[in-house]
């Protein structure tokens, strides 16, 4: 009969306990790819296996998202939808866009995904073609407006030709949800996605809220530091697509209302529950401005914003405070130099 004794017993199961144990043992896994032309990457704290696992099926979503969102791709409804018309009979698209024309609605027009005429005239689909004539821009404004983009039983719509649909300022924020859903679909409760800018902080590290830097967008180093956790937190800025000329910079916010890029603020972060709402919201608050900004997020219950204004001057909301992990005040002052 196999008899084993005592002390062998308790040596097998301390060296089964410690292979289980290493088997599930949480580590840092973390791989970048380049996605909606920036890079993403994707942390997770998750045993190596499952890690890698849980990060590849979150990237396989995020890009079915980019593929179906991006605009200068043929295999793209909006595509189709922008050259010749017609409807787009996707729930998927249909629910973006009752998004995104929620906050049209809400700022006023500030945010606008017919703004599409208008990036074209600026070269923003290309590489920044300079300054357009004014005659081009004021053509290009007769074809703007939201109110002309209709949804009805997921079919988006439009009764006016020549509109044209671009959700650049809030489908990468989309993607992000999409890929922390993966994630938790996965098992994964702790991760960080950050798409260029565009980040959701799930649960904590290591028992401590997430930190994220936001960068200077005159230069080197963060700006500040938040700690956040189930959160997103969403940047737009005047510093990741422009061109110069005359010593000004023309980038890729465009103000609906005067057909030029937007001015007074440089960075706008929006910290709340969800990346799409985010992302809209920190393009918005780009156009808006400070004053009318802060009034608009004041009303949209869990999210708050932090703005750096051309002056050199950092703004927040009320509760933006209890995310504030580093203010750094001095490259402030330096940007106003
Ligand atoms: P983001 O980086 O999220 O601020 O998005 C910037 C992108 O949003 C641009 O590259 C355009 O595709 C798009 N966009 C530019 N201006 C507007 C606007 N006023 N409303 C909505 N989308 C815009
Ligand atoms: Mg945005």
């Amino acid at each position: 009969m196999f008899n084993i004794s005592r002390l062998n017993k308790y040596i097998i199961i301390i060296i089964f306990l410690s292979f289980s144990l290493s088997a599930c043992r949480r580590e840092e896994v973390s791989e970048t790819k380049i996605l909606f032309n920036t890079y993403c990457s994707i942390t997770v704290w998750a045993s190596q296996r499952g890690g890698e696992e849980a990060i590849r099926s979150a990237f396989e979503r995020m890009g079915e998202v980019e593929s179906k969102f991006n605009i200068h791709s043929e295999t793209s409804p909006l595509y189709r939808f922008n050259r010749e018309g017609g409807d787009i009979e996707d729930d998927e698209i249909a629910n973006v866009v009752k998004e995104a024309l929620e906050i049209a609605g809400k700022s006023k027009g500030a945010f606008d995904p017919s703004v599409y005429p208008l990036l074209e005239v600026w070269g923003i689909y290309g590489e920044g073609s300079g300054i357009p004539e004014e005659k081009q821009i004021e053509k290009a404004l007769k074809k703007v407006g939201y109110d002309n983009i209709s949804i009805e039983n997921g079919r988006v719509y439009s009764a006016v030709e020549g509109l044209g649909i671009d959700l650049g300022g809030i489908a990468k924020g989309y993607a992000v949800d999409e890929g922390i859903k993966e994630l938790k679909r996965a098992g994964i409760d702790s991760a960080l996605i950050d798409a260029g800018g565009d980040i959701y902080a799930l649960g904590s590290k290591n028992g401590r809220e997430w930190r994220i830097g936001l960068q200077n967008p005159r230069g080197e180093g963060n700006m500040s530091v938040f700690k956040v956790s189930d959160r997103a937190v969403v940047t737009s800025g005047d510093y990741h697509r422009y061109f110069e000329e005359g010593g000004d910079r023309y980038h890729h916010i465009i103000d609906p209302q005067t057909g030029y890029p937007s001015e007074e603020v440089v960075s706008a972060t929006v910290i709340g529950p969800k990346a799409m709402t985010a992302d809209g919201w920190a393009t918005a608050v780009m156009v808006m401005g400070v004053r009318e900004g802060l009034e608009a997020i004041k009303e949209m219950e869990e999210y708050e914003v932090f703005m750096i204004t051309s002056e050199g001057e950092a703004v927040s909301s009320q509760g933006l405070d209890k995310y504030v992990a580093d203010m750094n005040l001095d490259l402030l002052h330096k940007l106003d130099e």
